[in-house]
């Protein structure tokens, strides 16, 4: 969205409160403009008629609405709808709507591609291009919502959970969210607002401070030998001190605040009643529900789809010790939609696709 001017879906409520206020003018033009924009779907300066003519020439000369640009559109057999969607400079994301019993829940992206390289996820082998802007996140919910409303529907819940580790675009990733949750724009409730983090620990404190939004932790492994092997920021952030920070989020004040850990069941490796039954004494203290993801294979990878039969027994295993364990079914596999396959397009500047690749062929 390359443009000299400002974009209106860079600016969550406080953001556009203290634009106002520092170009002289009062605090409530923000609501107005956001009731605008997301309530009315007024997408020109001319028709908001409570602006004084004066302020809409000022927003027109300095502000655009400019959601990125679908690049491609496909649908799934099951009804998931994948989206890749242009950002910079050739970079492409993609973001997936998964609707499932009522819902809608909008996967979306929050870097081009992703440097924290998970061993079993593939958006890592694409290498890193960087971050997304506010507007380019809160555009992804724009398309999705504009799809769904031919359809009398609209976007009920959204999981930061596709391309890009959200807390390491921190600020951007917070902005958006804030614009998904605030009443004044898109008003999905907190509880169906979820950021999923690999465990960047000072950004869990951060947020803590300043947002209820729900959490997920990519927890994968309940040792820490093993969770480094799978994520490699374990090394950076051991399972103990992700453990305390998850622990502050849900205390105190805070009581209305989910969190939820994922489990990708990788076979063999980490989906043996063995690790369910560490992975339940490690929890034992956290006020956490757990979500297992049965892996999703890509081209090139090792790790093999869990056995039906050991994924429920590790489920039951969880669900006896106590725990609300959901099993994540797989969607949208014909069209490339599920969980790790997003890939985009990503102009890579770590140069990790590139070593990926000769080791793959090797
Ligand atoms: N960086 C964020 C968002 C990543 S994707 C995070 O780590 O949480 C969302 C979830 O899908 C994560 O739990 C991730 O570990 C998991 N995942 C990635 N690749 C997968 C695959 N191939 N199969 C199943 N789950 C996968």
């Amino acid at each position: 969205m390359p443009t000299d001017r400002l974009n209106f879906l860079d600016f969550d409520r406080s953001a556009l409160e203290a634009y106002f206020i520092g170009s002289g003018h009062q605090r409530f033009r923000a609501e107005q403009l956001m009731k605008w924009f997301y309530h009315r779907g007024i997408r020109a300066f001319d028709g908001m008629s409570d602006l004084s003519v004066n302020l809409r020439g000022q927003l027109a000369e300095q502000m655009v609405f400019a959601t990125p640009e679908v690049v491609e559109r496909f649908d799934s057999t099951d009804g998931t709808i994948k989206w890749v969607v242009r950002v910079d400079n050739g970079n492409c994301v993609e973001t997936v709507l998964i609707p499932e019993n009522g819902r809608n829940t909008l996967c979306v992206s929050s870097q081009v591609g992703c440097t924290l390289d998970c061993s079993f996820c593939s958006t890592g082998k694409q290498g890193f291009n960087g971050n997304l802007s506010t507007a380019e996140i809160v555009g992804q919910v724009m398309i999705a919502k504009d799809a769904l409303n031919e359809r009398g529907q609209s976007v009920t819940n959204v999981v930061m959970m596709g391309m890009g580790e959200p807390l390491l675009n921190y600020e951007n990733v917070l902005k958006a969210t804030n614009l998904m949750m605030d009443d004044l724009a898109f008003g999905i409730s907190k509880r169906r607002v979820t950021i999923s983090t690999a465990g960047v620990v000072p950004a869990i404190y951060k947020l803590a401070e300043v947002t209820d939004v729900s959490l997920a932790i990519s927890l994968h492994a309940p040792t820490n030998d093993l969770r480094s092997e799978l994520v490699p920021l374990n090394r950076k952030y051991p399972i103990e001190a992700l453990l305390d920070a998850c622990r502050h989020y849900v205390s105190g004040l805070s009581d209305k605040r989910s969190l939820t850990m994922e489990y990708t069941l990788l076979a063999g490796v980490n989906d043996q009643i063995e690790h369910a039954r560490a992975l339940a004494t490690l929890l034992r203290d956290v006020r956490c529900k757990v979500n297992l993801i049965p892996f999703n294979p890509w081209p090139g990878t090792t790790y093999r789809k869990p056995a039906l039969k050991d994924t429920r027994l590790f489920q039951t295993y969880m669900m006896n010790a106590g725990y609300a364990t959901m099993l994540r079914t797989t969607r949208g596999a014909d069209i490339d939609a599920a969980c790790g396959q997003l890939v985009g397009r990503v102009n890579d500047r770590t140069r990790r696709r590139e070593r990926y690749l000769a080791r793959v062929k090797a």
